[in-house]
């Protein structure tokens, strides 16, 4: 679900002067724990072993129970490095758009994930990544939250990131929206995703529809502290007709680049399909997957996370037409 992407240099002189401005940079990407171990990115059975804190935080909201098993494949591709992300200023991550910061170390990639929640594919994608104990981060779109929450619930529960889309992949460049209705996109995807996450408020990570930057979400985004990823290598896995182009398009780019964040589909078969294969290939080239988690979750506005319940009660006073609900069987 993405377009060709018109006038991509603009808004990177507009996030420049953001930079300029003061409003980002150095504590941007704080490296937690550099660590090779699996176990190092498994939820609260090492709890004993984590750093000391300073004081007790209050009580997150509820949320899905991690269910992630240990890794028991010593072949796989695993988490060379997990990195905070301090969105702070909303930094912009992905040099196709954003250039500063540069923090991937050679033979380092994120794996990146859009469009979902969808059945079948979005499953797929996170057997794999299961089975191959590594971890990426899932951008959804709002409404396919709201049409398959349980999916989405299974992606926190697998501990990927997740961040959000827009609520309807609208294309924020189009001059027919006007500025309120561009930030409801925004506003809404994220409250969407929390709904669907059980109130759980996902992390303050952002991408535009087919990678397109109109300069004033762009600095809005950076009000809300939101950061904004763009990528490093496209897979164009939504132009791909079969698995082994995508495999060949995201090989061929990042041994050309020699790291990146690479941009896929969950939404796509074909992508599904590839990245078992992907995966092995990247693992066999010495890449490391690295993990990038929020510092602090978004805080989404009370007014759409209240108008997303609303509107998810519309369709259950019954939009279905007279015919499938009445018929006639007998006169
Ligand atoms: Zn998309």
């Amino acid at each position: 679900m993405a377009t060709p992407r018109p006038g991509a240099g603009f808004e990177f002189e507009e996030n420049k002067m953001r930079i300029a401005a003061g409003l980002i940079f150095a504590s941007a990407v704080s490296l937690l724990a550099l660590s090779a171990a699996w176990s190092q990115a498994l939820p609260p059975a090492k709890g004993a072993a984590a750093a000391p804190q300073a004081a007790p935080a209050p009580a997150p909201p509820p949320a899905p129970v991690s269910t992630r098993p240990p890794c028991n494949n010593p072949n796989a591709l695993g988490i060379g490095r997990t990195v905070e992300i301090d969105t702070t200023g909303g930094p912009g991550f992905g040099f196709e758009h954003f250039k500063e910061l540069d923090f991937l170390r050679d033979k380092e990639v994120v794996l990146t994930f859009d469009d979902g929640p969808w059945p079948v594919n979005t499953p797929a994608v996170l057997k794999t990544l299961a089975e191959e104990c590594t971890t990426g981060i899932f951008f959804p779109i709002g409404k396919h939250a709201t049409y398959y929450p349980e999916i989405l619930k299974q992606v926190m529960a697998a501990g990927h990131s997740i961040g959000s889309h827009t609520w309807s992949h609208a294309a924020l460049v189009n001059k027919k929206l006007t500025e309120q209705q561009r930030k409801d996109e925004i506003e809404k995807g994220f409250s969407a995703v929390k709904w669907a996450l059980g109130g759980k408020a996902p992390a303050p990570f952002f991408r535009f529809p087919a990678l397109q930057h109109p300069p004033e979400m762009v600095t809005y985004l950076g009000s809300r502290n939101i950061a904004i990823f763009s990528c490093d290598l496209d897979s164009f896995d939504f132009k791909a007709s079969k698995a082994q182009t995508i495999i060949d398009n995201v090989m061929r780019k990042v041994e050309k680049n020699g790291k990146g964040i690479i941009l896929m589909h969950d939404f796509q078969k074909h992508t599904a399909e590839a990245l078992p294969e992907l995966l092995k290939k990247l693992k066999a080239g010495g890449y490391k997957v690295v993990a990038m988690r929020a510092k602090t979750p978004v805080q989404t506005i009370a007014q759409y996370d209240e108008d997303i319940v609303k509107d998810l009660k519309l369709p259950t006073v019954s939009s279905r037409p007279v015919s499938s609900v009445v018929q006639t069987i007998s006169e």
